[in-house]
């Protein structure tokens, strides 16, 4: 296949080259230039901001793509910047009234100056009272914002999944085994990257694993966990492949271990994929060193994210006081990781090359920042239904 076309709202936008098969001469060409980064909200002057659509979702205006209407309904001025005022509207649609506050991140917030260095250091290794402590907040703050963090994230990378034309590379699909209140409570995050630019296409929870085994003393210590819903793991690993899938329209190359949950699902979805299998080998000195080396080589890029989350988020360490209270928070936070992952972290901080796992996809022209991830409030509903 030569291009896709990325349609919006049922609008088709462009004809934008596969990854990996055409590279920089059509690129050039195409219609929709890469994903840069907006002017964030609350930065714009007054007289430049209007509104795209209405922020009430159940307004008919709040998926409007084009000619919304809304009239300027004075302003108000914050105690802690009372020298900028805020510009209040009405929607011409549905006549209810919000201020410009409602289409940033950090809207409804009491202190918005705290969002920012709180994603930054969430992907530090710092756990929410450490966080709290350098910042001079409440714990409880941290939560909070984690949360709306998550929440943002989840839609940041659903976003940019549906800016990409198509997937032109071998996926590596491996689940991320975490904990969720204690060692006892397993999760499992599967995580589709892509091989040689490892950007992260997505992110499924698996619900609860099955426990291992569990000593007499902890078994009197511990209340028992929630027990693992049936096939939660081919669940997951469905749900992810059925993602990546509709952004690979000639066929996906696959690449995984052999984990019987992902044959039985390759099989239900057809011959669309292509499945590489590398059984995970026996590394004990007398092992095969040749298939050891084959495994590692194709799971490189799988293994090193799944480093990666364990060294730069505290509570999906082995052994910590942190791990997450709920499962939804854990998977917020690592949607928080891969969209750092994505945009912000270099893909070699030792090499002079400023280069990210989204330019090597050429999503993005040059390395983001949490201001240009954070710049703007993401609707959900804007998200599901038009991918904007
Ligand atoms: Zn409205």
């Amino acid at each position: 296949m030569d291009g896709l076309s990325l349609s919006v709202g049922g609008r088709t936008l462009c004809q934008r080259p596969v990854f990996g098969t055409h590279r920089t001469a059509q690129t050039s060409q195409c219609a929709l230039p890469m994903w840069e980064p907006r002017q964030p909200i609350p930065g714009r002057r007054r007289d430049r901001f209007r509104p795209p659509h209405c922020p009430y979702e159940e307004c008919p205006a709040h998926l409007a793509v084009s000619h919304y209407r809304a009239i300027h309904k004075g302003s108000y001025r914050r105690k802690r910047d009372p020298w900028r005022p805020i510009p209040r509207f009405r929607c011409e649609t549905c006549r209810r009234t919000f201020s410009r506050e409602a289409f940033a991140t950090s809207y409804f917030l009491k202190r918005p100056e705290l969002l920012l260095p709180v994603a930054n250091l969430l992907v530090s290794g710092c756990a929410n009272r450490q966080i709290a402590r350098h910042l001079g907040c409440a714990p409880s703050t941290v939560t909070r914002l984690s949360v709306r963090l998550g929440q943002h994230a989840h839609r940041f990378l659903e976003l940019s999944i549906a800016r990409l034309a198509g997937i032109g590379e071998p996926v590596v699909l491996d689940h991320f085994e975490t904990f969720v209140r204690s060692q006892q409570e397993r999760l499992g995050i599967a995580t589709a990257v892509g091989q040689t630019s490892w950007f992260v296409y997505a992110l499924q929870g698996a619900g609860y694993l099955r426990l291992r085994g569990r000593s007499r003393r902890k078994r009197a210590l511990k209340r028992q966990p929630t027990s693992p819903p049936p096939g939660s793991v081919v669940d997951s690993t469905q749900r992810i492949l059925e993602c990546v899938l509709r952004r690979s329209p000639g066929g996906l190359d696959l690449i995984s271990d052999d984990h019987p949950a992902y044959r039985v699902v390759v099989r239900r979805l057809g011959s669309s994929i292509r499945h590489q299998v590398h059984a995970n080998p026996d590394r004990s000195p007398g092992g095969d060193a040749t298939r050891v080396r084959a495994r590692d080589r194709a799971l490189f890029a799988v293994d090193l994210l799944h480093k990666l989350l364990r060294h730069s988020q505290a509570h999906h360490r082995r052994e910590t006081i942190a791990f997450g209270r709920k499962r939804a928070s854990a998977l917020g936070r690592a949607a928080l990781f891969a969209v750092w992952r994505n945009m912000i972290k270099l893909v070699s901080e030792r090499r002079p090359t400023r280069l990210t796992p989204a330019m090597r996809i050429e999503l993005t022209s040059r390395p983001w920042t949490w201001v240009d991830v954070c710049a703007r409030r993401l609707f959900e509903r804007r998200i599901k239904d038009l991918s904007i």
